[in-house]
C-alpha cells in the first residue's frame, strides 16, 4: 500500500538497524522454566506491564553443564542497576552477577537460550495455587519465536512484524570476542514493533 510506502521510506532515510532500537538483554523481563506461577511470581509478571514474555533457559556452568541456580532471574531485574562492564568489579554487585547475560561468552556461563514467549493472556486460566512452573505453561501456549539478526534494517523490521503474526523479535549476533572459544550466537536483546514504530516517528 502506499501508506507502507511512505512509512518504509521514512525509515530507510534513518538508516538504523536493530542493534540501535532494541532493548538489550540486560533490560529484558523474562522467565525461567523452573519458575513457579505462584501469587509472587504473578505479582511480579503483573507489575512488569509488560504483555510479552520470554522464558530463558538458565545459564549452565560451561564445564559441568549444570544450571546455574546463583543467576539472577531475569524476572527479578526490574529496578536492578546492573554494572555492564566486563572486567571492573564493583563491591555492590553479588557473586551472582556474574552470571547476568551481559557476561555471557566469558568463561562462566552458555549463552542464554530462549525457550519460548509467553503473552500475559496466556495466565488468565492459571491458579497461583497450584504453583505450575513456566514450562508446563510455556508447553500449552508458547508463542512462535522470531529471531533476527542484529544488523537487519528497522525497514525490513516494520514489514516482517506487519506480515507475520508476531510483535516481537530476539536480536541475535555472533560473539567472536573471546579468541579462546569458538564463535557462538548470542541473543542481545528484544525488538517489539512498538520499538520500530517509535523510530519511524522520530525520523519524520
Ligand atoms: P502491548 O503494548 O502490546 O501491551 P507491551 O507494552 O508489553 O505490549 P510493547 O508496547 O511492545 O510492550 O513495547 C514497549 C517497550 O517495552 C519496547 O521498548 C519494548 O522493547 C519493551 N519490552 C517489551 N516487552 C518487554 C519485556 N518482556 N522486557 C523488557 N522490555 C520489553
Ligand atoms: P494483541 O495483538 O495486542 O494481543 P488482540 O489480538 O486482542 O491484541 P488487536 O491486535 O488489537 O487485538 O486487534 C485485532 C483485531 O481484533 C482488530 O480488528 C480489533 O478491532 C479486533 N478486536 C480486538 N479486541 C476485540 C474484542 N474484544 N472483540 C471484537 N473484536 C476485537
Amino acid at each position: 500500500s502506499d501508506e507502507l510506502k511512505f512509512i518504509t521510506g521514512a525509515l530507510a532515510l534513518s538508516e538504523k538497524n536493530l542493534s540501535q532500537i532494541m532493548t538489550a538483554m540486560d533490560d529484558v523481563f523474562g522467565l525461567y522454566p523452573d519458575e513457579l506461577l505462584d501469587f509472587e511470581l504473578m505479582r511480579r509478571i503483573y507489575e512488569s506491564g509488560y504483555t510479552r514474555i520470554p522464558v530463558f533457559q538458565r545459564p549452565v556452568d560451561r564445564h559441568t553443564g549444570r544450571p546455574l541456580y546463583s543467576a539472577i532471574d531475569p524476572s527479578r531485574r526490574i529496578g536492578i542497576t546492573r554494572n555492564r562492564s566486563r572486567n571492573v568489579s564493583n563491591p555492590d554487585d553479588d557473586a551472582s552477577s556474574d552470571t547476568t547475560p551481559s557476561k555471557y561468552g566469558g568463561t562462566v556461563a552458555l549463552p542464554l537460550q530462549v525457550l519460548g514467549l509467553l503473552s500475559t493472556k496466556d495466565l488468565i486460566l492459571v491458579d497461583p495455587e497450584d504453583a505450575m512452573p513456566v514450562e508446563q505453561l510455556l508447553a500449552h501456549c508458547g508463542r512462535d519465536l522470531l529471531t533476527v539478526w542484529f544488523d537487519t534494517p528497522v525497514n525490513t523490521m516494520l514489514t516482517d512484524f506487519l506480515v507475520g503474526n508476531s510483535h516481537l523479535a530476539f536480536v541475535q549476533r555472533v560473539n567472536t570476542e573471546d579468541p579462546s572459544t569458538d564463535p557462538f550466537y548470542e541473543l542481545i536483546g528484544i525488538v517489539t514493533l512498538e520499538d520500530v514504530l517509535e523510530e519511524l516517528i522520530q525520523s519524520e
